[in-house]
């Protein structure tokens, strides 16, 4: 063997802990058909279930020891026993701002045999939502009570940070990343006719970076018109960027009009590799359905195929992409997306089509 990787595996709550152990029965069984190259997995059992024992979410050292792997791959974060807000800033949080993951990819993809909700021809359809991940509108900046009024007449603040640096590099990924497609074009959002500080510095910035990037196709879109637009005109995508907030929004947008929230992937960056980056399906823990083996690992395991592309191994990663298209394609799918098989049927589906 030729190259192991050590893997972090963070399962976290709900169904995070069932389509990871499905993505992980993937590589292993990709791994183990290319020969060259294995997975050392280093599980780690944080969460809300740690934080009822340990009244945190993840270990003290914990950022220590993700340190030392070659990426993480996390499932879902969020139970009924902690705030949301809680575990979402004890764990996930945490990690992308600690590590300096600033790039968050959300790939917009819309997979045969899949119904779409819209009606124009979606086949063969994709865009990527580039989403700035360190600061913006997440960037926990504010206080309540400031003004110290009783009860009744609380105000709290909550401040977006926006840096130039900040922008220009979100920015800049998002031109690197529209040279590789197709279509070369960037679509900027923001609402800077109402934000009249951070999204106007947001819009300068674009237009600078734009022009060291002739050969890409540039507009800049307010946020409610681009909400509309990926319904009435997805055709006209290839790479959205936009702050933390709004592409957070855009991204589920967009995996409901590609059939699922299930489906779809994410990518958490430090573009530098001073850090591991993290991948995990967009999806939260989903109460509603964990624990009873129908939870749709697709997500989860197209973002094993970005971890596998961010490894150096991109040619693995489109195998893993063509294995989950040719099941979507036979009909193989979960519930959420109209079928009727479950989570362990999809997850034998696609590693059978590996062999193909
Ligand atoms: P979070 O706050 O963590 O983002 P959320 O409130 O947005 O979570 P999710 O858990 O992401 O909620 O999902 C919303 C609903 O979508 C779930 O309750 C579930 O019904 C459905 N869903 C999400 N992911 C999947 C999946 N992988 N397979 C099937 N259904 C899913
Ligand atoms: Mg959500």
């Amino acid at each position: 063997m030729e190259s192991s990787f050590r893997i972090a595996v963070i399962p976290g709550d709900g169904i995070g802990a069932e389509v990871i152990a499905a993505g992980q029965q993937v590589l292993e069984a990709l791994a183990k058909r290319s020969g060259s190259y294995g997975f050392e997995w280093i599980p780690y059992p944080w969460g809300s279930a740690y934080y009822a024992e340990h009244g945190v979410m993840m270990d003290a050292k914990g950022l220590e020891l993700l340190q030392n792997s070659d990426a993480i791959y996390f499932g879902a974060v969020g139970w009924e026993n902690v705030p949301d807000h809680t575990s979402l800033w004890g764990l996930r949080l945490n990690i992308t701002q600690n590590f300096d993951q600033w790039a968050n990819i959300r790939p917009v993809k819309f997979l045969p045999g899949i119904d779409s909700p819209l009606r124009t021809d979606t086949s063969g359809l994709d865009w990527i939502v580039v989403r700035e991940n360190s600061e913006g509108e997440y960037a926990g900046l504010g206080g309540r009570n400031l003004s110290g009024r009783g009860p009744g007449n609380e105000v709290a603040v909550q401040t977006a940070l926006f840096t130039e640096t900040g922008c220009e590099r979100i920015i800049r990924f998002a031109f690197d990343l529209a040279l590789t497609r197709a279509v070369p074009k960037v679509s900027s959002v923001t609402k800077s006719n109402a934000q009249q500080y951070g999204m106007v510095l947001w819009d300068e910035v674009f237009r600078r970076v734009a022009a060291d990037y002739p050969g890409v196709e540039t507009e800049s879109v307010l946020v409610d018109a681009m909400s509309a637009r990926f319904v009435l005109a997805p055709q006209s995508l290839s790479v959205v960027v936009a702050s933390n907030l709004f592409a957070d929004i855009l991204s589920d947008l967009g995996s409901a009009l590609a059939g699922s929230l299930g489906l779809a992937a994410s990518a958490n960056l430090n573009p530098e590799q001073r850090f591991p980056s993290m991948f995990e399906p967009v999806h939260g823990s989903a109460p509603d359905i964990a624990g009873r083996g129908i939870s749709n690992p697709v997500g989860a395991i197209a973002s094993a195929a970005l971890m596998l592309d961010h490894l150096g191994l991109p040619g693995e990663a489109g195998k893993l992409e063509a294995a989950i298209e040719a099941v979507a394609a036979s009909g193989i799918k979960t519930r959420d997306v109209g079928g009727t098989a479950g989570t362990q049927e999809v997850t034998d589906a696609v590693i059978a089509a590996l062999g193909q």
